[in-house]
């Protein structure tokens, strides 16, 4: 069986591709799962997950989470090492500021949130990071679910993604959005960094923690590769 650290569209892809089990960490109510086994919730940390993998012996991993799910990964990255079973990272390219855009890069969601000031700000990083941003009044905060200990003032936009350029065009028009803060997932062209080029919005782009793994790729293709080498030989 080959492990695939999942919550991803890279993860889902993947294991429509690879016979794999799927772990979700089991955070939003009605995930959209991927096709194939798939287990639900956290490992409990490191050792958790050493113990896990002793039990269930993957014969490989691939860490598919999404960039900024830094302790994923770092775990995954120890307790691999630890029991010995081949780890790589999936993780797309960065955005690429390009002619138009109008982006400032800051090393993490603190610094984010300073430079915001006093403007009005869409924020795109997810409900789980909002802690930084609390000081801030006028939040227009785009979520799947709403968290709960956000400011009376904040507005709430709930859905989920992929959002149209039309959807971010008029959100951005309907709130007076003078900012824009989201984090650099990467992936395909993002209509809310095309709908800030198009008004001039200063976008506010959180650069991802670095990559602690050994083996890294950048394509589902390349990703389906490595795991051929793992496969069942009976
Ligand atoms: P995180 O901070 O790196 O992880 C926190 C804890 O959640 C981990 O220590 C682990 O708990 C559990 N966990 C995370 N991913 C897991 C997985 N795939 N399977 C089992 N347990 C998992 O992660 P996060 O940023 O909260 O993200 C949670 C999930 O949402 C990830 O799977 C990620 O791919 C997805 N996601 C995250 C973002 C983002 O911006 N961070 C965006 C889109 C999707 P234990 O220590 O108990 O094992």
């Amino acid at each position: 069986m080959i492990l695939v650290l999942g919550g991803t569209a890279e993860a889902r892809e993947l294991a429509y591709r690879v016979p794999v089990l799927t772990s979700l960490a089991g955070r939003i109510r009605e995930p959209d799962l991927p096709v194939g086994d798939v287990r639900v919730g956290g490992f409990g940390g490191v050792s958790g997950l050493v113990a896990w993998l002793q039990e269930h012996r993957p014969r490989a991993v691939v860490d598919a989470t999404h960039p900024f799910a830094a302790q994923m990964s770092a775990h995954a990255v120890e307790a691999c090492s630890a029991v010995g079973v081949p780890l790589l990272r999936l993780q797309r390219p960065g955005w690429v500021e390009g002619p138009g855009d109008r982006w400032r890069r800051v090393p993490s969601l603190e610094a984010a949130a300073e430079a915001v000031g006093d403007r009005t700000v869409l924020l795109t990083t997810g409900r789980q990071a909002v802690q930084p941003f609390l000081g801030l009044s006028r939040v227009v905060l785009r979520a799947i679910e709403r968290p709960d200990g956000i400011p009376d003032s904040w507005v709430c936009v709930l859905g989920r993604p992929p959002w149209s350029l039309e959807d971010e065009l008029s959100q951005i028009a309907e709130h007076g959005i003078e900012a824009l803060v989201t984090k650099d997932s990467g992936g395909p062209a993002a209509p809310k960094l095309e709908a800030a080029r198009e008004l001039g919005l200063e976008v506010i782009v959180v650069d991802r923690p670095p990559v602690l793994a050994d083996v890294v790729v950048t394509t589902v293709e390349a990703a389906r590769e490595w795991t051929l080498r793992f496969e069942d030989p009976g």
